[in-house]
């Protein structure tokens, strides 16, 4: 990939025929006979990221506001990004693995993976990252890369992806969010593994 620009470019392509595809349409009406109520929620971020952190689905807030990861698990995550990576999230890449939220906030059915998961695919090899380390958030975007272990088996750990990229599960910041006392400071403390993958060299 030559520049963020091309890559941006490149992106919107992949969007657009994303949005225009019939087997989505086909999907959408198949889950809401109200077909128009459904709202594409797109990843947002730097074409250059230095993670990529991938999420289920939006909710009702991201829903609202056409952005992933701008309800209460998003400002979870944004602030950890900015606390314990002291990283800007607008230096990442933020997307989901279903770009719609789903009817009655339902975790997304395998059907909607299967669909999403071109499109999250050309996305990812859209980006020109500086540091190629994608974080699935929870137990959705964690079975798009090996669906035979569990999340909480694998939480926490680095692994050597397709072509180059470290894999870093997390837990979904929904979860923690659930009970925080408990679950924060272990949650914070996992933030070392992924700047670990930061810093290993190609
Ligand atoms: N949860 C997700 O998985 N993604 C979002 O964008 C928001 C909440």
């Amino acid at each position: 990939m030559g520049s963020s620009v091309d890559a941006r470019r490149l992106l919107e392509a992949v969007w657009s025929d994303y949005a225009q595809d019939p087997a989505f349409n086909s999907l959408r009406s198949w889950m809401d006979p109200e077909v128009g109520t459904v709202r594409f929620v797109p990843g947002e971020g730097s074409m250059r990221p230095w993670v990529t952190f991938i999420g289920e689905a939006p909710g009702a807030d991201e829903d609202r506001m056409g952005r992933p990861f701008v309800g209460q698990s998003g400002q979870l995550i944004r602030s950890l990004i900015a606390e314990e990576l002291k990283l800007d999230p607008a230096d990442c890449w933020i997307t989901n693995v279903v770009k719609y939220r789903p009817l009655n906030n339902a975790t997304p059915n395998i059907r909607d993976q299967i669909n999403s998961w071109p499109y999250l695919r050309r996305e990812l090899e859209c980006l020109a990252p500086r540091a190629k380390v994608v974080v699935p958030l929870g137990a959705v975007a964690w079975s798009v890369f090996d669906p035979s272990m569990s999340i909480s088996s694998v939480e926490g750990t680095m692994r050597m992806g397709k072509n180059g990229w470290l894999i870093v599960p997390m837990f979904h910041p929904s979860f923690i969010g659930r009970n925080p006392k408990q679950r924060l400071p272990q949650y914070r403390k996992r933030f070392a593994v992924i700047r670990e993958a930061i810093d290993t060299p190609e």
